[in-house]
């Protein structure tokens, strides 16, 4: 079912690593204390900020560029500035990943830094072939269309022979009408005290833009590669 693909993209929070982690929950409450300092808000008030602009404009940092005119650096040094030991690599993907046929891609809403970081804890950064973050795209994020288009101009990607990773459903629809095979990664975690639109994907989600739909990416890609019976 992969034979065609060429190109291997993943987005990197809760897709490289389970969404079941409580890794990811450290990112979302620091965003939290910056957005509430930065704009002299109470606490409960940043949080409906920061999860009414992720709605809106794919990312909190997008929201608050667009709307108070924030210089992204500062935020996002500081969002990623994360204990990684919640952090337990999964012991099969880095074999996973290396034993994709065509080049591999980390193509992730947070920054360069975090996915170095994030990627050298799992033991697989050096596989990739290359990285966006979100300067490499203007800071414009995923779902909006723009990014996936200089992402596929800057590496030269043919959406037909690529296929996608993510665990946002939304992140998906762009890639798959563009001509890319995709896969939902979901969670078994409860995210129910999120916004629908801020949870990684359970086991349940669907959508029609949706062609996979794993809980264990690295036992996916190890299936993918056997040759159909
Ligand atoms: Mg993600």
């Amino acid at each position: 079912m992969t034979s065609h693909i060429t190109h291997w993209i993943f987005d990197l929070d809760n897709t490289l690593y389970s969404g079941d982690a409580e890794f990811f929950s450290q990112i979302d409450k620091k965003m939290t204390t910056f957005i509430s300092e930065y704009l002299s808000l109470a606490p409960l008030d940043a949080r409906k900020i920061q999860k009414d602009y992720l709605a809106e404009y794919g990312t909190s940092l997008s929201g608050l560029m667009a709307v108070h005119g924030m210089d992204p650096a500062e935020f996002l040094d500081y969002v990623h500035d994360v204990d990684l030991s919640p952090l337990i690599p999964c012991p099969n993907l880095r074999g996973a990943i290396d034993g994709l046929p065509g080049k591999k891609y980390i193509f992730t809403n947070g920054s360069q830094k975090h996915a170095k970081n994030v990627g050298e804890h799992l033991g697989v950064y050096d596989l990739f072939d290359g990285v966006f973050g979100i300067e490499d795209v203007d800071y414009i994020p995923k779902p909006q269309r723009s990014p996936y288009i200089k992402f596929c101009d800057v590496f030269d990607i043919d959406p037909k022979q690529a296929i996608m990773f993510e665990d946002s459903v939304r992140n998906l629809e762009v890639p798959k009408y563009m001509g890319m095979a995709t896969v939902l990664v979901t969670s078994d975690a409860d995210w129910s005290h999120e916004p629908a639109h801020a949870r990684p994907a359970s086991n349940s989600t669907t959508a029609e833009w949706v062609d996979h739909v794993t809980n264990d990416l690295a036992g996916w890609l190890h299936t993918s590669r056997q040759p159909s019976p």
